[in-house]
């Protein structure tokens, strides 16, 4: 059976074109790019090119990218960093929609004395600007809002956002893990100290991603070691996954516009089929500001678990928002933070494309999710009579 992948937010498919670029670090050219011969020396060339590449996709100078083990890395670097260079402010800003690699570090660091604001979110899964202003002041070290949800694909204004917090003299962070590759972003025209990125959501290699740190932005090194990524980040360069992040971003750059409207025209019908065809459904989320790639769809009544599960025999790839914590199904908090109403939050989908999605893998999951919808709201108890 075939199987087609709608689980792009999770991870995606490694390009050819960035796995023939790596291939030869893993083998011939296995050099240590900190040694003083030539053999690793010639590392460093790629290196730099990698790191060029990635400065071209954000808009940003090489001298501001810090590479990293991903997305995780990223994000504890840029919060705890900054928390260890400002020891003497204590307010921590986020959101209640945050991934965990935001939400856990903010959280800990509540143990360690500092107050943490998590904003709420609307229906549609936005902030109030208005209380973010309010929220900001002297005491606050850093604002972390993510760029784009990972479980709605909601856009956050972070123009507007970054702007705010520099105003007010915070440092800003975004985990911009699933805008990157998705939508185009200039840092030179922004206010964001902070940012992180994860090749593996963007066509390239698990294991390597970003942190960009907006040059004379304070940040104590959270990996401590050698004096790799300019004292930045500790520990020798994980050279093929780096090679592969820098092609991951140049490919990014030059076709973002085309593959995303093609996956948004795919993203669009696969919707509305849904829609049309399922009653009780909705789509969670801000409809005209998502990421081209994302729906997230509540079928009501039933456990999205099981939809999952009846999809998987039918060869489809896709994610539910819950997480089996502790034995007990827990809903999404980013669909509890929006209020969406417990029998449909559990009965969440996510639906991630991405370029290797095709109109005919829609054709097919357009005609197999009615019957499965159909099937288990039969068995269901739930369904008013
Ligand atoms: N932040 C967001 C928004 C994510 O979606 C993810 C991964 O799903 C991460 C951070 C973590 O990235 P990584 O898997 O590279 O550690």
């Amino acid at each position: 059976m075939k199987t087609i992948y709608f689980d792009n937010n999770a991870t995606t498919k490694m390009d050819e074109q960035v796995f023939e670029e790596m291939k030869p670090y893993f083998s011939e050219l296995y050099g240590n790019p900190s040694s003083m011969h030539t053999f690793g020396g010639q590392i460093g060339h790629k290196i730099a090119h990698a790191r060029e590449q990635a400065a071209e996709l954000l808009g940003c100078e090489p001298s501001e990218i810090v590479f990293t083990s991903g997305g995780t890395e990223s994000d504890n670097t840029a919060i705890k960093g900054t928390l260890y260079a400002a020891p003497n402010k204590r307010k921590i800003i986020t959101t209640r929609v945050e991934h965990p690699a935001v939400l856990a570090v903010c959280r800990e660091s509540e143990n360690r004395g500092y107050s943490i604001i998590e904003l709420g979110v609307d229906k549609y899964g936005m902030i109030d600007l208005a209380e973010l202003e309010h929220q900001i002041d002297d005491n606050t070290v850093i604002v972390t809002i993510m760029y784009a949800n990972n479980e709605t694909g909601v856009i956050f204004p972070i123009d507007k956002i970054s702007e705010l917090v520099k105003s007010k003299g915070a440092i800003f962070h975004t985990d911009a893990v699933q805008a990157v590759g998705k939508i185009p972003l200039d840092l030179s025209k922004s206010n964001i100290d902070l940012l992180s990125i994860s090749a593996h959501k963007l066509h390239g290699p698990k294991g390597v991603g970003v942190l960009y740190v907006r040059k004379g932005t304070r940040l104590s090194p959270y990996q401590l070691g050698g004096h790799q990524e300019s004292g930045k980040r500790a520990g020798t360069e994980n050279v093929p996954g780096i090679i592969g992040l820098g092609k991951a971003c140049e490919l990014a750059k030059e076709n973002i516009k085309l593959e995303n409207n093609k996956v948004k025209k795919l993203r669009d019908k696969l919707e509305k089929a849904i829609l049309k065809n399922c009653p009780d459904c909705r789509v969670n989320g801000d409809i005209a500001n998502r990421l081209p790639n994302t729906s997230n769809i509540s079928f009501e009544y039933i456990e999205g678990e099981a939809i999952l599960l009846m999809l998987d025999q039918h060869g489809i790839c896709a994610s539910s928002g819950s997480a089996c914590t502790s034995g007990s199904l827990e809903p999404s908090h980013v669909l509890r933070a929006m209020g969406v109403p417990f029998t449909a939050a559990h009965g969440s989908i996510r639906f991630s494309l991405s370029k290797y999605n095709t109109e005919d893998e829609i054709d097919y999951t357009v005609k197999t999710i009615p019957p499965v919808i159909n099937r288990l709201r039969e068995l269901s108890p739930f369904v008013p009579k």
